[in-house]
């Protein structure tokens, strides 16, 4: 019989193995992996980091939110601030114009972001919204042609992608936020499959899928190993992994359940299951991870930089001295971010079916 930790290190190395050629855990090897103690958790961040170096290297995309809109909103979700009713202490304003959003997105340049997310609250665009975000994607493009711009506003209706993607936006983020199974228990006004409709919209108008996750609000092993599954089942591009703000005022307000360790177990589930694709360590790191965040850093390889959302976020100068000082690099404007192969299939994707990459692209 093999010692526990003799089983630990044949998982690890399993996983790390099974990753470098881009293949994702089992079921019952996601659970093993959660099911690990803390003394491990420093052989987990090893095994996760050489998957993480294989395919990023030392470098660390930047990213910035922009909130758009934000608060009053007519969706219920649970974690959210901004949702119906929420007593929470958030700003609440109408859409910010194009120039004050551009304005924005230089500044974040200049600190070394690469993309930008342009967020809104709401249930989802109006027409008119749709507008108001392409007439915005093509100030910043004047100013700043090799930003990438991500938008998430929720859920997409027919041709709105299309349209977004025509105005130059590179990609859509539409979280899927937990599983299946525990989804009604963090929302009442929209399901499930709205969620993974919205991705697949996205996907198939050829914007770069960016969908993922938030942990803390009361999900089981069982629950993490379903959603990362499913997620990869629709093949995101980037997939963002927030840990829960409980924000006074939701009804998740008093929910505090992770420890620094789960999470790095978390973080290092997603690096074995997206092994290519971009693993961005977004909301709530600061207070879930708090000194362990720079061995995240290790697992992930992408962050939102000082401020996102509706949230305080470290500022961005602690933030690139973090970076620094794990040893670690911010990726530059000029850099690509995925692997070859996953980049390829990003262009192609935008070029729509039945196009071919030239061959030296
Ligand atoms: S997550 Fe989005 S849709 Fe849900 S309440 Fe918040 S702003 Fe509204």
């Amino acid at each position: 019989m093999m010692s526990e930790v003799t089983e630990t290190a044949v998982l690890l190395a399993t996983l790390g193995e099974q990753a470098l050629s881009r293949q994702p855990p089992d079921r019952a090897q996601a659970l093993a992996l959660l099911a690990l103690g803390d003394d491990h958790v420093l052989d987990v961040v090893a095994a996760a980091s050489r998957v993480r170096r294989k395919f990023f290297g030392r470098r660390v995309k930047l990213n910035l939110i922009v909130n758009m809109k934000s608060g009053l909103c007519p969706e219920d979700c649970f974690y959210c601030s901004q949702r119906l009713g929420s007593a929470s202490d958030v700003l609440k304003y109408s859409w910010i114009s194009p120039a004050a959003v551009a304005d924005t997105t230089d500044q974040a340049v200049a600190g070394g972001a690469k993309r930008v997310c342009l967020v809104a609250s709401g249930r989802g665009p109006s027409d008119r919204d749709i507008t108001r975000v392409t007439d915005t994607i093509d100030v910043i493009k004047q100013r700043q042609p090799n930003v990438e711009v991500c938008v998430c506003l929720g859920l997409l209706k027919p041709n709105q992608a299309e349209r977004l993607r025509d105005a130059g936006a590179l990609a859509y983020n539409h979280n899927l936020n937990t599983s299946e199974e525990n989804y009604a228990k963090i929302c009442t006004t929209h399901t499930y499959d709205d969620r993974v409709d919205t991705v697949q919209r996205a996907q198939t108008a050829g914007l770069s899928p960016c969908s993922g996750a938030i942990f803390g609000m009361g999900e089981s092993d069982s629950d993490v190993v379903d959603l990362a599954l499913r997620l990869r089942e629709l093949d995101p591009d980037s997939v963002p992994v927030n840990f829960l703000i409980p924000f006074e005022g939701t009804p998740l307000g008093s929910q505090w359940e992770l420890t620094p360790q789960r999470c790095l177990r978390i973080l290092a589930l997603f690096r074995f299951t997206f092994p290519d694709v971009e693993v961005r360590l977004a909301g709530g790191r600061e207070i879930h991870l708090r000194t362990l965040q720079p061995l995240a850093l290790h697992i992930v390889n992408s962050i939102f930089l000082g401020d996102y959302l509706t949230s305080e976020g470290q500022a961005g100068s602690a933030d690139l001295q973090m970076i620094a000082d794990a040893g670690l690099v911010v990726e530059g404007q000029d850099e690509q971010t995925l692997p070859d192969a996953r980049h390829d299939l990003v262009v192609l994707r935008r070029r729509g079916p039945g196009t071919e990459l030239p061959v030296n692209a």
